[in-house]
């Protein structure tokens, strides 16, 4: 289905075999797409947003919420519509939704079914489709299922039932403890992948979250839930040989981690190097975007300490060997690796000369053979540099039919190590030489909210702070090393109100004697001077020489986003509402797109509450909990139950979205 080819999967000890072969094949891929699409102009924005969903079947006599698995049912109804499309292009029919299957089986993924145009009418469209979305997936449901946006469902993996039909955790591809191989989408792809990386690694992967200890939580915290069983060899590890760390939720599946739901947002550029340049100055706002969406405050069934899924899933799929991983000296692996190959961006990309080799402080891993065939191909070194480092992780998934393909038509060798490097920016190049689609960046920190209306407001607000970016010509460089610590920090217990994150002082280009202020890139729009925030810098000039921490500081998201008055930062909303201002909207557009920019506003300075905070609360003041950190059956099918409510519009919660209805 989609994009996921057919075929018959490589167990890792032959797939391995091939891994230089892949590589060799996607760079030349690589290069052959880029001698055709390197010149690529659009000139239209296109945007879309990814919406994952969890199906919910709930168990009404034994006030139990649960997944359900039947999803492809679901999603062979629900893709008709594009099918259709597909089968007769003639027919011009439009398609308000595309869906596509999730690594989960109780997982469906919708976007609009065609791009978003321009601005700003066409924002008005986003919370409307995705309104129209949830619908849809509700039709093809059963009476006692529902969709839900929930990053991560409180009760995977607990003992007693939450999957709908119940499966006993027995299976060969993940050997959980906890969860079944039936949980993972029964396309072959996924299970491969699932066991592939335990191979690849030399065990299964271990995920362990701090728990958040409350008042009755033991201390330390030996969780007495985990299984003794003795199916696999690797059985005792969890307790004996310490793969279960205490005071931790101990997690040993990858469905823990990609099992949960996110929002995606893709832009795309004029060209490459905008392309570049966007993805540069996104990059910085991830870790922010990730508190300020922060709604993963549970797992397995336990409250934790973390508001946000991103290290769950970084754990979840971290495929490094125990060498890559520095546990023991390098013999068989190539590399010394500092991340999963899910997490944040390792380097800047933009040729910009805003680009300061200095912001690109972590000392890149990379492929000198990838860098050295791309160098010798034309390729400049921060490209070379951010694709040899993409390819210093092996393919885990290859079809044995797909193993020969045509170099000049195919991009899958390319497109299997780019599409399982999944970090905070996505650079997207064209899909192959002859599609229509342009160089794309994609947008993916931000944790999935309970409603559509949150969650159009945040795409909302994101494709936003790209124009202003563009129209502004911003500056959001800071050392990628504390972008790292600030993704860190974003993850911590109501980290929107209480923590600091390094960010630019000065966002707008520095115009020094002699050297012209840069222009606003073609194709967006002439902005007066009048508009533009006066941005002072306490005196200080950005030239040469000067201590580079003097260009950031600690700034709470409050600041980063609403403003900070006494040093002229007017926060990414003001930097947005000048955009706004610059464009020739009617009265009632702005309103409505002043409704989406409030919830920002509001969830930045405390107002309102993030989605993790509120469950916290729901939680919290449940007459079920105990004070012991457990979030039992009954818990989680009233929580659940509730956020079902609240997008019925049954009930209101004005903690978590003020006066905006749903
Ligand atoms: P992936 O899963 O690889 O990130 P998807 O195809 O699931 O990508 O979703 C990509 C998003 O990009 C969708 O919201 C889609 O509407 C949007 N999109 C599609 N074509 C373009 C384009 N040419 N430019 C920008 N966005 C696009
Ligand atoms: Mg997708
Ligand atoms: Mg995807
Ligand atoms: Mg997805
Ligand atoms: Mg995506």
């Amino acid at each position: 289905m989609g994009l996921l080819s057919l075929g018959t999967p490589m167990h890792w000890s032959e797939a391995k075999k091939h891994a230089d072969h892949v590589r060799e094949h996607g760079i030349i891929q690589f290069l052959n797409l880029w001698q055709v699409a390197k010149d690529s102009q659009k000139d239209c924005l296109l945007w879309g947003d990814e919406v994952e969903y969890m199906v919910i079947a709930y168990d009404e006599e034994k006030k139990n919420a649960k997944l359900s698995l039947r999803v492809f049912e679901m999603l062979s109804e629900l893709s008709k519509e594009e099918e259709e499309a597909n089968k007769h292009p003639e027919k011009n029919l439009e398609v308000k939704t595309a869906w596509r299957p999730e690594y989960g089986r109780y997982m469906l993924e919708g976007t609009p079914g065609t791009p978003y145009m321009g601005l700003p009418r066409d924002l008005l469209a986003v919370e409307q489709n995705m309104k129209l979305r949830r619908a849809l997936a509700q039709r093809w449901m059963k009476p006692h299922e529902i969709p839900v946006t929930l990053t991560s469902f409180p009760r995977l993996g607990c003992e007693g039932e939450f999957l709908e039909p119940h499966h006993i955790p027995d299976g060969a591809a993940c050997r959980s403890l906890f969860v079944p191989d039936q949980i993972i989408n029964a396309h072959v792809r996924f299970p491969t992948l699932t066991a592939n990386i335990r191979r690849r690694r030399g065990s299964k992967v271990a995920i362990n979250t701090p728990i958040f200890h409350d008042k009755n939580t033991p201390k330390p915290f030996i969780d007495p839930t985990i299984p003794r069983r003795n199916l696999f060899p690797e059985d005792r590890n969890a307790i004996e040989d310490g793969a279960a760390l205490p005071d931790h939720i101990y997690m040993d599946a990858m469905a823990f981690g990609m099992g949960c739901s996110c929002l995606q947002i893709t832009f795309q550029a004029v060209n490459v190097d905008e392309a570049r340049k966007i993805y540069d100055q996104m990059a910085p706002l991830g870790p922010i975007m990730l508190a300020l969406t922060a709604a993963a405050p549970i797992y397995r069934g336990y409250l934790s300490d973390v508001d946000c899924r991103w290290n769950v899933i970084a754990q979840s799929v971290d495929d490094r060997t125990e060498e890559e991983r520095g546990l023991k000296p390098l013999k068989d692996s190539k590399f010394r690796i500092n991340k999963s190959r899910y997490d944040s961006i390792d380097s800047y990309i933009s040729n910009d000369p805003s680009n300061k080799p200095e912001y690109n402080d972590i000392p890149l891993v990379y492929d000198k053979d990838v860098y050295k065939k791309l160098s010798d191909n034309g390729i400049d070194d921060l490209l070379a540099r951010h694709i040899a480092h993409l390819f210093i992780r092996d393919p885990l998934v290859i079809f044995e039919e797909l193993l020969n393909v045509d170099d000049n038509e195919s991009t899958d060798h390319f497109e299997n190590l780019q599409s399982t490097n999944w970090q905070t920016m996505r650079f997207k190049p064209p899909p192959s030489k002859t599609s229509p689609i342009g160089w794309r960046v994609e947008f993916r920190s931000m944790e999935i909210q309970l409603t559509d209306f949150e969650n159009a407001a945040f795409a909302i607000f994101i494709v936003l702070v790209t124009r202003a970016v563009l129209s502004f010509n911003t500056n959001f460089y800071i050392p990628i090393s504390k972008v790292d610590e600030n993704m860190k920090v974003a993850q911590h217990r109501n980290a929107v109100l209480g923590e600091k994150f390094h960010f630019r002082k000065s966002i707008f280009p520095q115009s020094r004697p002699g050297t012209p202020a840069s222009g606003t890139p073609s194709g967006s729009p002439k902005l007066s001077n009048a508009s533009l925030p006066r941005a002072t810098h306490h005196g200080t000039n950005l030239s040469a020489g000067l201590d580079r921490s003097d260009e950031y500081e600690l700034m709470t998201i409050n600041e980063i986003i609403n403003g900070k008055p006494s040093t002229g930062y007017p926060g990414l909303l003001g930097l947005v509402n000048n955009y706004l201002n610059t464009l020739n909207i009617d009265i009632e557009t702005r309103c409505e797109i002043s409704k989406y920019l409030e919830l920002i506003k509001k969830r930045a300075n405390g107002t309102l509450m993030t989605a993790a905070s509120w469950m916290r609360q729901f939680v919290q003041n449940h007459p079920d909990y105990k004070q012991d950190s457990v979030v039992s059956e009954r818990i989680n099918y009233d929580l659940v139950k509730m956020v079902e409510k609240i997008n019925n519009g049954e009930v209101i919660v004005p903690e978590l979205l003020g006066s905006f209805s749903v």
